[in-house]
């Protein structure tokens, strides 16, 4: 059978709309569900994709990449890579698989109401692709540590982590929620696919497969990057819905749902990230310190793209840069502390040289953050480990879902941003988490945190063993720390003074 050239039928089969007889445009494109912002049907047929392929070529492509992930992976079974690894590597693998895998399904129900409800008919084609993306993204990431389930219960959070209240899954459903699942497909071109896809999951993505790599890790860095490549391309749906609504005088809409977006993927990967680069991955593998990778990436390059498109800089940008400097580290410190919380085991990162690379990629480190770690150690040296668990929940924050915290020690600035609204008290921690909220009070407004919750009585029995019970960890998926304290030897004989130098 003859096939036309595809430069014959591609632009009729990536434009094709239709005008409906049997119901009105607003019955079959509903606001809600469109977002498409009062502009015209006609207007959003300017929508040009700079990414173009066809569904033969989709195909092709798709299956040589599946094909690629499951044979290296297969090839290397008996790697004794899960022998072989420092446990810092393992504990980056089984929270990303919990907190990605099932994230990657929820972005796949976000691709299909792009799919469904796009205003434009470019967006409805690229997003078919990108829905048959992500389904594949979460069948390779709940596939992959399923291996591993039998040796290690941890590993089968990959699937159980989103249907648990653990806090850390709370924290991301929250977020994703609030991005791509409760928001029209307008919103989530713009929230996942520019803000979250384009400034961010590089960094997990990217970042991730050069550690990989760089661990001996291959199976993991060949799945990694073989998303990332799916990502780099329907990550530019949202790029020219943001100019239509820009070139259609909605950039102040546009602005704020980009501005909400980045902030809230910010905390994220602040929270994953983060410790994962500076304190999990082991010292001789580290590239970049979390901080020059987010200054790569976020300021390097997709601050350009914001330009590029029209729209200005977050309003608390400045802000956001000088939490580069210390969110993460306070998260880790955190998570670190109440690690029985935790569906993996967090390395503490703490060895006199971890120490003295944090204190020159973070000047001033051994007086904050070094200060609590001290105290830990201390404790932990005089055998008295169960001083440095926690008996406590922390307050957090009514937007993020996570701790409120800053900066301890000598350069104290931690601080709750409170707001009073239709008589409950809120908590946040920062200018820019309660800004959110004021976006859209009616929407937030109702979440309980997982401490409103314990406050409400609703996790009994009110303490640890309680809280635990409530986030369904098990013993043998309660989180210890990763290297079994193996670390705070090197102090043993080191005088205290050296070590704060
Ligand atoms: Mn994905
Ligand atoms: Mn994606």
């Amino acid at each position: 059978m003859a096939l036309l050239e595809r430069a014959e039928w591609y632009d009729i089969a990536r434009a094709t709309n239709w005008t409906p007889t049997y119901v009105t445009d607003s019955e079959l494109f509903p606001d809600v569900m469109s977002g498409a912002q009062g502009v015209s049907a006609e207007k959003w047929e300017v929508y040009d994709e700079p990414y173009k392929t066809s569904y033969p070529e989709y195909v092709r492509v798709q299956r040589e990449k599946d094909a690629g992930a499951y044979s290296v992976k297969a090839a290397l079974e008996r790697s004794r890579m899960f022998e072989n690894a420092d446990p810092g590597w393992l504990s980056i693998l089984k929270s990303h698989y919990g907190a990605i895998a099932l994230g990657e399904y929820a972005a796949m129900s976000a691709e299909a109401r792009m799919a469904r409800f796009g205003r434009a008919p470019g967006m409805r084609n690229m997003a078919t692709f990108g829905m048959l993306d992500e389904n594949r993204h979460a069948q390779l990431q709940l596939y992959f540590p399923h291996e591993h389930c039998p040796k290690d219960r941890q590993f089968d959070w990959a699937h159980k982590a989103y249907h648990s209240n653990e806090w850390g899954a709370i924290a991301a459903r929250h977020a994703f929620d609030d991005l791509f699942l409760a928001r029209s497909a307008t919103d989530i071109a713009v929230m996942l696919t520019f803000a979250f896809e384009t400034g961010f999951t590089n960094m997990q993505f990217l970042g991730l497969a050069a550690d990989a790599a760089e661990t001996g890790d291959f199976t993991f860095s060949s799945l990694i990057s073989s998303i990332q490549t799916d990502e780099s391309r329907h990550a530019q749906i949202g790029g020219p819905a943001l100019q239509v609504l820009i070139t259609n005088g909605r950039k102040a809409e546009a602005q704020k749902l980009v501005d909400m977006a980045i902030a809230r993927a910010w905390r994220i990967f602040s929270l994953l990230t983060g410790p994962a680069m500076d304190y999990y991955t082991p010292l001789e593998h580290r590239k970049q310190s979390f901080k020059e990778f987010m200054q790569e990436w976020i300021v390097g390059q997709f601050e350009r793209s914001l330009i590029d498109l029209g729209l200005d800089l977050p309003w608390y940008w400045d802000k956001m840069i000088a939490e580069f400097e210390y969110q993460h580290h306070a998260y880790h410190l955190g998570v670190w502390f109440w690690r029985p919380t935790v569906w993996w085991n967090p390395a503490a990162g703490m060895t006199p040289d971890c120490r003295d690379w944090l204190e020159e990629k973070y000047p001033g480190w051994n007086d904050t953050f070094g200060k609590c770690w001290d105290v830990i150690i201390d404790n932990l040296l005089a055998g008295k480990p169960e001083l440095t668990l926690p008996e406590t929940l922390p307050i957090v924050c009514n937007m993020n879902q996570l701790p409120i915290c800053a900066i301890p020690g000598k350069g104290w600035n931690v601080q709750d941003y409170p707001l009073d609204y239709n008589g409950r008290s809120y908590h946040f921690n920062s200018e820019i988490d309660r800004w959110i909220f004021q976006q859209d009070p009616v929407r937030y407004r109702d979440h309980m945190t997982v401490v409103d919750r314990f406050l409400a009585g609703q996790i009994q029995p009110a303490n640890l063993a309680g809280a635990l019970l409530y986030m369904d960890l098990a013993p043998g998926e309660i989180g210890s720390d990763a290297h079994q304290y193996a670390w705070v030897e090197a102090y043993r004989n080191t005088p205290r003074n050296k070590r704060i130098a």
